[in-house]
């Protein structure tokens, strides 16, 4: 038990936040009602034995004679009683998740005692029809309808529009019938000895921990469920005690837009949540002003005093008592993403806190916030269906339902959105050019929400009410039909699908980083200007900071001009598997059915100028910069037509009685290629291994591109990735025939080649035995996402759909290791993979590519684990930025 003047801000861990709040104030000299905090462990006692500790009432009969000497009133006195609030608080604010009541102390005797003593009948039986209300509704879990029926009954027997309209004898008729009903409800007539309402309202607010909605919230804002809550018991003041008197809310700046300057809401006459209730209009804070000078002034001074104490954007809680200004509560105030940036930026120039402080108070989570477009909250909407909120924005356009149609409408200018039951590699084209994407399957891990988060591709999935009908071009939802062509809009930010386009607003911040400062600031309006000007300084603050280098995954020359503006240093992450695709499919396929040596090396010998062409773009747009390009990953056979497709058009033709012998080779081998479980079957370094003269097409390709850009002036820097290596022996294998070719090509182009060739490390053997992969290795990078996998043996398509909501239901962890790096484990044999590799070649460079990377927590492990960088998605790029900055400041300065 603390008493508000004995604690401070520090002990929030056992006075909860709002306790520490309160007691923080009353230091300062502020206006505080004084009062009591029992602590969080009396809590976490009672909900552990189901009793409160024997201490506790002693305890608390202590602090209550110490208030009641103080105020020289007593709890529930027949003539002039001091009556309490008791309020929760727990160390992570959840608003509107625990309970508080008010007035207790009150019953049929002392409610006498508070009016002659306020000289005013109206207050006191409007404070006592409150507390039976609130108790009712939070400590005897009453539904809180029950008392809203009766009183609207008696504003429309006596004409009153609102509750300060009903009159004395009205409320006092009021609080009866209001007795009757927690009567009848409850079996039990209202507590009136004061104590015994005291003790009963401390456990409601002890029970309140356990709700469903607070083990909701708590599961999604990541807050631990045994912190347990304080109790805040605190000396009424009252708003409802005439025209003088009156509740309010304020916050030092804008928590909306971050605006300068205060921003608020005050009522007259009403008591507790009347402001933000809604049941009357509220005043402004000029308003405030102008009703009540002197309280405006002083609350002014207040705002400033908590404003330069916390040196942070401050909420406060308030009541104006016939006159005199009292603070209720104080919290460092949540606020927008935009607002986050532009307050940390204003409260640097005004000296109030260090560059280092404002970065540390900005998160990579709200920096991805501010990148995505947004539909105008203010616009109509009708909501079609749900899907998953799998890649954040917001898109509008016309319905196509294949990749063809999609890149064809988009040719002509038309916006369209992609709508597939799932999408595959094929759908690439469309998606590239579709505004967005929802698909009537799959999770947010799906082909279709992987692909379009690493484009920032808008996309919705699992939308499972769409029936999609491709042959017709329909899809039916709810009982509604809609055609190819008719419009949709999705946020891909809650996963909803509405009818008809909706207004967007583009993100200034996205202009922003892709044409830079000036050309942003110069069409912006003031306010955005602002909220530019405060990214751009912030994000220079990180990269000023960060010892973390930022590279990205892009496969293409296009990806990597988007990288750039995002900000990469390189390219830690190029695919070769997409240059296989589409049209070169054919030569995949010939590649797969070479009978003999021949047929192979004329099928590679064709696939060979055109990845060097793939390459020489790619090294074109990062002159300078350096590039990772992995050599084929995935099982060939993902690379052929559709088992049943083949097998169809075989049947088709044998029994027009004439025979497709392409059709039936490319059956044969796609039924020899086909794997049990393909993730750990032919693929990685296995193909390089395996099929003859595939690595060593592309190396040749990735060399000669080297070669070319170099003869040409160009100053390439090209790294060689080999994936899914487990042993060292596999690396020197494949080494021997890579150095050969790059040895070969150096001689013969002239140009002086450099290309340090490395591994991923995704599988757990190679991280264990590391020591031995980097005598073989240059680098490495941590494929975190196989890495995950082989870890815990989750094939990740799988498993996300199926298990992962029952897993984090049941607390097996908290986030999906696919989304934030699981430390624990993986993190394990990467810092094992670190160490072990550093001990064998102390230059070795170390990355991280996967989408770990752009992910915030994962990033402060990645500073912590010693990586050299970590790459990532383009559009995460910035979000990365930010987060090895404040990491680096984290370990530095213990921000
Ligand atoms: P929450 O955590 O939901 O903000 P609070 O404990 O702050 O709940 O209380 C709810 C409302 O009651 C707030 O508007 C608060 O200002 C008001 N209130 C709490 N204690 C008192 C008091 N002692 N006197 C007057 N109003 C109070
Ligand atoms: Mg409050
Ligand atoms: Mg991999």
């Amino acid at each position: 038990m603390f008493d508000f003047a004995d604690g401070s801000r520090e002990q929030v861990d056992l006075l909860g936040g709002k306790g520490a709040n309160l007691a923080e104030m009353t230091k300062l000299g502020l206006p505080v009602p004084p009062g009591f905090t029992i602590t969080t462990e009396a809590c976490r006692y009672y909900l552990a034995q189901g009793e409160e500790p024997q201490s506790l009432r002693v305890q608390v009969t202590m602090a209550l004679r110490r208030l009641e000497d103080q105020l020289g009133r007593r709890l529930g006195d027949v003539q002039d009683p001091l009556l309490v609030s008791v309020r929760s608080g727990a160390k992570f604010s959840m608003p509107g998740m625990m309970e508080t009541v008010l007035n207790v102390g009150l019953n049929d005797y002392s409610v006498k005692g508070l009016a002659d003593a306020a000289g005013d009948e109206r207050f006191a039986w409007d404070s006592y029809r409150r507390l039976i209300q609130m108790f009712g509704r939070t400590v005897l879990g009453m539904p809180g309808a029950l008392f809203e029926d009766a009183l609207e009954a008696a504003k429309r027997r006596t004409g009153a529009r609102t509750d300060v309209e009903l009159p004395a004898e009205e409320l006092t008729a009021l609080v009866e019938s209001f007795k009757q009903v927690v009567a009848a409800h409850t079996g039990r007539e209202f507590p009136q000895d004061p104590r015994e309402q005291l003790d009963m309202a401390m456990r409601a607010v002890f029970d309140s921990w356990n709700t469903e909605r607070a083990r909701i919230y708590r599961r999604r804002e990541r807050i631990p469920h045994d912190l347990g809550t304080a109790v805040n018991v605190c000396a009424m003041v009252f708003g409802n005690l005439g025209e003088t008197s009156g509740t309010g809310v304020c916050f030092t700046r804008d928590p909306a837009t971050g605006k300068p300057g205060a921003y608020g809401d005050y009522l007259g006459n009403a008591q507790g949540e009347d402001v933000v209730a809604g049941i009357r209009n509220t005043l402004s804070l000029e308003d405030f002003a102008r009703l009540d000078p002197a309280s405006h002034a002083e609350l002014t001074q207040v705002m400033r005093r908590l404003e330069t104490h916390y040196r942070d954007l401050c909420d406060i809680e308030f009541t104006v008592e016939r006159g005199k200004l009292w603070i209720l509560q104080t919290r460092v105030g949540k606020r927008t993403a935009a607002a986050a940036f532009r307050i940390a930026t204003q409260l640097i120039d005004e000296r109030l806190i260090t560059e280092d402080e404002a970065l540390h108070r900005v998160t990579g989570e709200q920096l991805g916030q501010l990148l995505f477009p947004q539909f105008d909250a203010d616009a109509q909407r009708e909501l079609l269906t749900r899907g998953m909120a799998a890649s954040p924005g917001a898109a509008s356009g016309k319905l196509v339902f294949d990749s063809a149609t999609a890149v064809e409408w988009a040719g002509r200018g038309e916006d369209v959105l992609l709508c597939r039951r799932e999408t595959t590699p094929d759908d690439l084209a469309g998606m590239v050019a579709a505004a967005g994407v929802l698909t009537s399957r799959g999770g947010k891990t799906s082909h279709a929400a992987v692909v379009a988060r690493g484009m920032g591709r808008t996309c919705v999935c699992g939308a499972e009410e769409l029936d999609i009908d491709v042959e017709t071009r329909t899809v039916k939802v709810n009982g509604t039909t809609l055609t190819e062509g008719d419009v949709v809009s999705i946020d891909g930010s809650t996963g909803e699908v509405f009818t008809g386009r909706l207004p967007v607003v583009a993100s200034p911040v996205v202009n922003y980083l892709e044409r830079g400062l000036d050309a942003a600031l110069a069409e912006a309006d003031p306010e955005t200007a602002d909220l530019v000007r405060a990214v751009d300084r912030l994000l220079r603050h990180a990269d000023r900071t960060r010892r973390l280098r930022v590279r990205a995954n892009a496969d293409t020359a296009e990806d990597a001009t988007r990288a750039r503006d995002m900000g990469a240093e390189g390219i830690g992450l190029c695919r070769t598997e997409h240059m296989f695709l589409g049209e070169r499919r054919v030569l995949i396929e010939r590649l797969v059915l070479a009978e003999e040596a021949a047929d192979r090396e004329a099928a590679l010998a064709e696939l060979l100028p055109l990845q060097r062409a793939d390459f020489v773009a790619l090294l074109t747009e990062m002159d300078r910069l350096p590039v990772t390009i992995r050599l084929l990953d995935p099982p060939l056979h993902e690379f052929l037509p559709d088992r049943t497709e083949l097998a169809v058009k075989v049947a088709v033709a044998e029994a027009r009685g004439e025979a497709d012998p392409e059709a039936e080779r490319l059956l044969a081998a796609v039924d020899r290629l086909r794997e049990t479980n393909p993730m750990l079957g032919l693929r990685g370094v296995r193909l390089g291994l395996l099929v003859p003269g595939l690595y060593a097409m592309q190396v040749r390709a990735i060399a000669e591109a080297a070669a070319e850009r170099r003869n040409a002036g160009g100053a390439p820097i090209v790294e060689i990735m080999v994936p899914l290596v487990g042993s060292v022996m596999e690396l020197h294998l494949i080494r021997d025939e890579i150095d050969q070719i790059i040895t070969d090509i150096a001689e013969s182009s002239g140009a002086q080649l450099e290309i340090p060739i490395g591994t991923m490390i995704e599988l757990p053997r190679a991280a264990l035995t590391a020591r031995r992969v980097a005598e073989a290795a240059e680098f490495f990078s941590f494929g975190t996402n196989d890495l995950t996998q082989t870890t815990w043996g989750f094939s990740r398509d799988d498993v996300e759909a199926s298990i992962f909501a029952t897993y984090l239901e049941k607390g097996v962890f908290t986030v999906s290791p696919f989304e934030s790096l699981d430390r624990d484990g993986v993190g394990a044999l990467i810092r094992t993979a670190v160490a072990s590799g550093r001990e064998t070649r102390p230059t070795i460079k170390l990355g991280v590519c996967g989408e770990h990377g752009g992910d915030p927590e994962s990033v402060h492990f990645f500073h912590d684990a010693g990586l050299d960088y970590v790459s990532c998605s383009p559009y995460r790029v910035p979000v990365a930025r930010l987060e090895a900055g404040r990491a680096a400041l984290a370990a530095d300065t213990g921000l």
